[in-house]
């Protein structure tokens, strides 16, 4: 039986899906989970205790577990399980992506350095120590401008500002976020510093793909059809197969492989977005893990018979060493909506769900909310009230579903307890 160990911050529906497609593939998933976010239940899932910020440590747990039984790969979800994955293959002797690779990946910082240094299309940019004085910063910052944190995810922190008086604003914004406890106790030293970048315009896209010794394997383009103009930046809409025309999916395909070689990745999944415009193809970040939260169930691919395999099989496959670049994505279009959350407050429910799941096109109607959560929207919070999926024959359809699906949500969120 082949082994593959799986490395996440804690378990989840991204876990979940992995173990159901290890077990249908006859393949041994051992978890690696970072035990300093289960304090309350340490070994419900029998996973290997890692710390995130402890390497040699955990890397000595990982050796330990491979000696009861040979490991064949290594997979991640989430930025930093991908970092801790690089490590571990490259300690277990497996193939993977390199680590030095994904430390550039999961930093903004060195992301832009590592950009422009090998001449690709990057803003210009300047590095913001968090508790320095930004006013001996204001005069080399080009307006409008986007202030964000090094290594938070899904635009936590991403700020756009469009003159000093905002700058001033949005820095001490972040500042904040970032002396939170939750953030703070990941002990992540590019918390230190954040980067001011100017403002990209453009349209927006995603791409999902897979890397075999070097060479991209492009799994699925996604359009941001929303316009992400600030000044915070939701994601909402991903609609794959892009609209846009052959050349332009060219273009974009070759800048994106491009940037992966600049940046280092090798081996196994990646996720990259971009903003495109007249004057180039701007990579905002590659990821070197695959696409996150529910949004995989959007994908579906076909092999050789008419079986659908899920991004988690394929990448599963990928991960033993099984040719991964026979399979497509399924004809049609998919879409995904990320729900956002609409204001701070205290999570009730969400009623219309029926009404949502009988729009035609619509696959699934997912909340992840929990009654009593408190939900906090961006620039600080992390999480989304839930998922919508559609499938249509073209991609316009299934965006129209979503948004029609969307309109007959109706969430309920009590008011913020005010602070006293
Ligand atoms: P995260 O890792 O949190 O997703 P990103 O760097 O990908 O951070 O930024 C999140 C979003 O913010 C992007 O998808 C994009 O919409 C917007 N954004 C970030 N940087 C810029 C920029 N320089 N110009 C325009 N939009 C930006
Ligand atoms: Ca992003």
């Amino acid at each position: 039986m082949p082994r593959v160990l799986l490395i996440a911050t804690t378990t989840g529906y991204q876990t979940r899906a992995f173990g159901e497609a290890a077990e249908y593939l006859g393949i041994d998933l051992v978890f690696a989970t970072d035990r300093c976010h289960q304090l309350d239940n340490p070994w419900r899932d029998n996973a290997v205790p890692v710390r995130f910020h402890d390497e040699p440590q955990s890397l000595a747990a990982i050796e330990d577990m491979a000696r009861e039984g040979p490991v064949d790969g290594v997979l991640a979800v989430g930025d930093r399980p991908a970092l801790f994955a690089a490590l571990a293959a490259a300690a277990l002797g497996v193939p993977g992506h390199p680590p030095g690779g994904v430390r550039v990946c999961g930093n903004k910082l060195d992301t832009r350095r590592r950009l422009a240094a090998a001449g690709l299309p990057c803003p210009p940019f300047l590095e913001l120590p968090v508790d320095a004085d930004l006013e001996g910063f204001l005069g080399d910052v080009a307006f409008p401008c986007v202030v964000k944190p090094l290594a938070l995810s899904g635009s936590r922190g991403v700020i756009r500002a469009d003159d000093p008086g905002e700058l001033r604003t949005a820095v001490s914004r972040v500042r904040r976020l970032l002396a939170r406890g939750e953030i703070r106790q990941r002990r992540d030293p590019s918390d230190a510093q954040l980067v001011v970048e100017s403002f990209i315009p453009g349209r927006e896209y995603a791409l999902e793909g897979v890397l075999k010794d070097g060479v991209l394997h492009v799994l699925a383009l996604f359009d941001k059809p929303d316009p992400l103009d600030g000044p915070f930046f939701e994601e909402t809409i991903y609609v794959t197969p892009s609209g846009e025309p052959d050349t332009q999916r060219d273009r974009i395909v070759e800048a994106v492989a491009e940037a992966i070689r600049v940046l280092g990745l090798h081996h196994g999944p990646v996720h990259a977005e971009c903003r495109v415009n007249e004057r180039g193809v701007y990579l905002l970040e590659v990821a070197a893990r695959p696409i996150g939260g529910l949004c995989a169930r959007a994908l579906g691919f076909r092999g050789h018979g008419d079986r659908v395999v899920s991004l988690e099989e394929l990448l599963l496959r990928h991960a033993i060493g099984e040719p991964v670049h026979g399979y497509r994505l399924e004809p049609g279009a998919s879409a995904v909506m990320m729900i956002p959350i609409p204001r701070a407050g205290t999570y009730r429910r969400v009623e219309g769900v029926s009404a949502a799941r009988a729009v035609p096109g619509v696959v699934d109607v997912v909340v992840t909310a929990k009654p009593d959560q408190r939900l906090e929207p961006l620039p600080e919070g992390a999480s989304y009230l839930g998922f919508i999926f559609t499938r249509a024959a073209e991609s316009g359809d299934a965006v129209r579903a979503l948004r029609q699906a969307h309109d007959r949500l109706h969430v309920v969120i009590d008011p913020p307890i005010p602070v006293v």
